[in-house]
């Protein structure tokens, strides 16, 4: 930034520091041949039925505003999948906003309920937007660090630790990015313990919901007893039906959160794409089966990353969802910016570096698995090479 410029920037942005992943992007999209494990998106295209319901949409002039928080019909839909799916229940009148992704929808939380230096406890390694976002609304990202040996879960214990009087509220993602780790019933009932006896409120990023391998059912943190109330429940269209550029995300909460989300929400945005909302309504009513598809796709290429990754030395914990696996590139002595780097310039293969998701990231890589198998086989052949050609396990 041009030196005469710094001194117009607000403090809170000053020190904002770009995504670590865009880095790797920008450096990947300029090289040929690269075989990208770095993008945090399906590599589907959203299913036909929706596509052409977005286009009928627009072929039949539905081009106007819709309410603030979205259509009518889709905020119902919206409440049915979310009961149906989650057990949990969300009056389409005053309890559904459908944002602009699941980013807003974070955005528009910590707007809500952050007062200056509120902290709010993360799970790391985590998603990058987390902790800018709530530095942005004025409050305090506060770290807990999480490991394989536990899973990549965090223990009740570890939260109550980091609890103090200004906490406000703790920001849970299962499945996570990017580690993958989910939180099963009986360890989301034991935090709910310490958000009921600390008086927090929960901001669930629940966007992974859909691409979940393990046998046993999703839970929801608001379906856990008594949290209901506590929770701020974000989910959206972008992982679980392949819908990213689509840009529409849910937002489901207790109305009195909803009523002051929404006056934020009416000046800032107005509402999510007409056209865009039909086609989420058609994704909703019958793009289920395409959703089961996905996920046994994803299912099979998770675990042949989870094989192959330890048969060539890098140490892979078994992830209960998303689409990505965090190995520990610890063995090769290397650091993990410095792993991604050279793995990069030498073997054209682009992974992000862990420590991009918080300080306990570091020693990891993450891997998206949302590419081909082929392009999987042949990113860990190179990887393989890599590893070989520098004795590095
Ligand atoms: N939350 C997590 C954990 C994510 O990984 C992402 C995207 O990568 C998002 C939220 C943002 O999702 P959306 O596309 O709905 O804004």
């Amino acid at each position: 930034m041009k030196q005469e410029y710094v001194h117009y920037l607000s403090d809170t942005v000053k020190d904002l520091q770009p995504s670590g992943i865009r880095k790797f992007f920008d450096l990947a999209s300029s090289m040929e041949g690269v075989i990208s494990l770095g993008v945090g998106e399906p590599d589907f295209v959203t299913p036909w039925n929706v596509r052409e319901a977005a286009i009928l949409s627009l072929e039949q002039g539905f081009t106007s505003y819709t309410a603030n928080p979205g259509l009518l019909e889709l905020r119902e839909e919206i409440s049915k999948y979310l009961n149906t799916r989650f057990s949990v229940d969300y009056h389409p009148a005053d309890q559904i906003i459908v944002t602009i992704g699941a980013s807003q929808g974070l955005d528009l939380a910590f707007r809500t309920i952050l007062n200056q230096d509120d902290e709010v406890l993360i799970v790391e390694p985590a998603f990058v937007a987390y902790a800018p976002l709530v530095s942005v609304a004025g409050g305090k990202p506060v770290a807990i660090s999480t490991s394989p040996e536990n899973g990549f879960k965090v223990t009740p214990e570890q939260i109550e630790e980091k609890i103090t009087g200004r906490t406000k509220a703790i920001l849970l993602s299962s499945p996570n990015n990017p580690t993958g780790s989910t939180l099963n019933k009986q360890e989301l009932e034991k935090i709910a313990e310490i958000v009921e006896r600390y008086d927090l409120l929960v901001v669930s990023d629940e966007i992974y919901a859909e691409l979940v391998y393990e046998d046993e059912p999703y839970t929801s943190f608001a379906a856990i007893d008594g949290m209901y109330e506590r929770t701020i429940l974000l989910n959206g269209f972008s992982k679980g039906f392949a819908m990213t550029g689509w840009r529409l995300g849910i937002l489901a909460a207790p109305k009195e959160l909803v009523e002051v989300m929404l006056k934020i929400y009416q000046y800032t945005t107005m509402c999510a794409p007409h056209m865009l909302q039909h086609g989420a309504i058609e994704a909703l009513r019958n793009g289920y089966h395409e959703v089961e598809a996905m996920r046994a796709s994803y299912r099979r290429r998770r675990n042949y990353m989870v094989q192959m990754l330890n048969q060539i030395g890098l140490s892979c914990h078994n992830p209960g969802g998303a689409f990505y696996v965090f190995p520990s590139i610890r063995s090769t002595g290397l650091t993990s910016e410095q792993f991604a780097e050279e793995l990069l310039r030498e073997e054209k293969v682009a992974v992000v570096p862990g420590h991009v998701f918080g300080e306990s990231g570091e020693g990891y890589i993450r891997c998206s698995y949302a590419t081909s198998m082929p392009q999987l086989q042949e990113a860990l052949k190179r990887m393989q090479k890599f590893i070989k050609a520098k004795s590095l396990v």
